[in-house]
């Protein structure tokens, strides 16, 4: 599968390309926030991770104007976030991420766990949670 990383932080990036192109995957890098959206309508990825953390607009406000999209909106986002602290998940989550994986990344789990995520993909939201809807 196609896979889009956003991330700053150069070595992390690195790190998480390598492994998920040793697992077979196609990898697309960002290093910021910016033109995000236009680079996943050009790509088509099948998955996005997102660090949580970047300069400018961060992770989680890109992700929300991912879930706003009507064109984007089904491509599932990870957040990558180092923050593993109470009330983290749930930020993550009401921005609209289908999930999120902690650094430093476990590179004998990372490619499965992308891959779990993209198998579930996007839940259908038909009843009253959907996000940023208007
Ligand atoms: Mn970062």
């Amino acid at each position: 599968m196609k896979v889009l990383i956003v991330e700053d932080n150069s070595l992390s990036l690195e790190l998480a390309t390598t492994v998920l192109e040793l697992a077979g995957h196609d990898v697309v890098q960002a290093e910021s926030g910016e033109g995000v959206l236009e680079l996943a309508r050009d790509c088509r990825p099948d998955l996005i991770l997102m660090d949580v953390s970047l300069p400018g607009k961060d992770g989680l406000e890109v992700t929300r104007e991912l879930k706003t999209d009507p064109e984007l909106r089904a491509i599932p986002v990870v957040a990558v976030t180092a923050h593993a602290m109470a009330g983290d998940q749930e930020r993550v989550l009401a921005a609209g991420c289908e999930g999120y994986l902690t650094k430093p990344i476990d590179t004998r789990t990372f490619a499965q766990d992308v891959q779990r995520y993209a198998a579930a993909g996007v839940p259908q939201t038909e009843g009253g949670q959907s996000v940023g809807r208007p």
